[in-house]
């Protein structure tokens, strides 16, 4: 009986925030609207005490937990299944900044505080949060941290997993583990931050985060080029890195249909690079201006149109030209969800191997589906790829993705691991890719992530069947 359980909560977190009736679907239903769930109740807690004190009543009562910040996870994690008993816990309560070290560089905010807040906190003190994604003006420091997001500066600055010293945590057992470290160095036992990093709300709930900071860059640059090949793109990477060094902090690669998307549902934005098959978008931050970043980039380019890996190439001229540019690049998801339903591929490979997969896998995909249209873009520098299939024109997209996902995505798979990737680069597994991690992690592999779990969560309560 749910009644002594929303008694519980009601007692936890005041009545008002227990929300059992009325539109749920802003908790329910997932980014992608792949995934509506029925929760049996929304819970919104206003503090580590009061999270501690919901997951207390629902291991009381044999509840499940699935945490939930912003929503905008793209594997199906942070929506509850459809039997009307999960407990729905939104951490978007717990939104306070709560400390800034500039001598430490260090920011310690509340779990559910908005990526782009914490940035601007950052920025107000004059440092650098340098994570950042398409999502930050509604993502959470909480959920970024459980799934190990990554984003646009990893090659500088690493997935958020880098950029966290410290933890606090609720524990399945609704204890909190202090662990809000701003130490660079601490080798004392297991690394139980690392643990809770990228575990999608099966382990323990965050609560609170220390972040790393860094010196404001004195300038930012973007520029574009045009290659014809994606082995031509890899090889301005290696030049971009020889010439800039830690000074490139973003390779994004952006593939012809990708662009054409966006220039069919985007009209009004630039299209800078028309008809390049492949448009890489390099991002630089310099600690000298901007003067000095533009020679670098001008000597950059001039060095790779020399030597034919760019056939075109534009710097931009100010910073509202470097944000359309990035303006470009993140309005293909949303390019992709205009045009309809799609089968998405967040895959990871060694650099190295990238052309000789993509070249593969276009070649085996338009075999076995003719027409299929492919959308490729991604992190090129992090060598991940959102390897996208839209169905072929004229075709019903419900249809194609009904019939066809499952193989789609095996021989996307498999030729990920033929290559030594990862099925899963950036976005986690959730419920989406729960069934991929069953065939293809080691059976070594799932049964210490098994063991951690009975460990961590032996009721099972945390965000039941999600990743595992
Ligand atoms: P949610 O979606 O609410 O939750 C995600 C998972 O984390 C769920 O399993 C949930 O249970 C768990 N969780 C959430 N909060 C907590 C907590 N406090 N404690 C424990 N578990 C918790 N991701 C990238 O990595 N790189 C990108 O470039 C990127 N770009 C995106 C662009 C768009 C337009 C969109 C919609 C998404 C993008 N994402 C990207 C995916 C998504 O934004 C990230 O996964 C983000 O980190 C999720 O944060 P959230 O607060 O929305 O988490």
């Amino acid at each position: 009986m749910s009644g002594p359980l929303l008694n519980a909560l009601r007692d936890a977190v005041g009545a008002d925030q227990v929300i059992t009736e009325g539109d749920l679907s802003a908790w329910e239903l997932d980014w992608r609207k792949r995934f509506r769930g029925k929760a049996l109740a929304v819970v919104r807690p206003a503090d580590t005490a009061q999270v501690a004190a919901v997951v207390r009543a629902c291991a009381a009562h044999g509840a499940a937990l699935v945490p939930q910040g912003g929503n905008t996870g793209l594997v199906g994690g942070s929506v509850p299944d459809t039997s009307g008993t999960q407990v729905l816990l939104s951490l978007g309560r717990l939104n306070r900044i709560r400390a800034i070290d500039k001598a430490n560089l260090t920011l310690t905010a509340d779990a559910g505080c908005v990526l782009q807040t914490v940035q601007e906190a950052a920025a107000a003190q004059g440092l650098l949060f340098p994570l950042s994604l398409a999502a930050e003006g509604s993502c959470t420091i909480g959920g970024n941290l459980a799934t190990n997001a990554g984003g646009t500066q990893v090659l500088r600055y690493g997935n958020a997993r880098e950029l966290c010293l410290g933890l606090e945590v609720v524990t399945a057992a609704g204890e909190v583990w202090d662990g809000l470290s701003g130490l660079r160095k601490d080798n004392t036992g297991y690394d139980l931050r690392d643990l809770f990093v990228g575990s999608e709300g099966t382990l323990g709930i965050i609560t609170a985060a220390t972040l790393k900071l860094y010196p404001l860059p004195a300038a930012e640059m973007t520029a574009l080029g045009a290659c014809d090949s994606m082995a031509q793109c890899v090889q301005l990477l290696g030049l971009a890195q020889a010439r800039l060094g830690a000074g490139l902090t973003g390779f994004e690669v952006m593939g012809r249909f990708a662009l054409d998307l966006v220039a069919k549902h985007f009209p009004q934005l630039p299209k800078p690079l028309p008809g390049a098959a492949w448009t890489v978008l390099l991002e630089q931050s310099d600690g000298e201006g901007e003067q000095h970043a533009r020679a670098l980039f001008e000597a950059l380019l001039e060095q790779a149109l020399e030597d034919g890996l760019v056939s075109d190439a534009v710097v931009a001229e100010s910073v509202a030209q470097s944000h359309a540019l990035w303006h470009l690049r993140e309005s293909i998801p949303l390019a992709q969800a205009e045009e309809g339903l799609n089968i998405k591929h967040d895959i990871a490979l060694p650099v190295s191997r990238i052309p000789a997969f993509v070249e593969q896998a276009d070649a085996a995909l338009l075999e076995r589906f003719p027409g299929a249209r492919l959308v490729n873009f991604g992190h090129l520098g992090d060598g991940n790829l959102h390897y996208n299939l839209q169905a072929p024109e004229g075709v019903v997209a419900d249809e194609f993705l009904a019939a066809h996902e499952a193989a789609v995505n095996a021989l996307v798979y498999d030729a990920v691991q033929a290559h030594g990737g990862s099925f899963s680069a950036e976005h986690g597994i959730g419920s989406l890719k729960r069934e991929e991690l069953v065939q293809r992690k080691s059976p070594v592999a799932l049964g210490l992530m098994r063991a951690i779990k009975q460990a961590l969560d032996p009721q099972r309560l945390l965000n039941p069947g999600k990743v595992l």
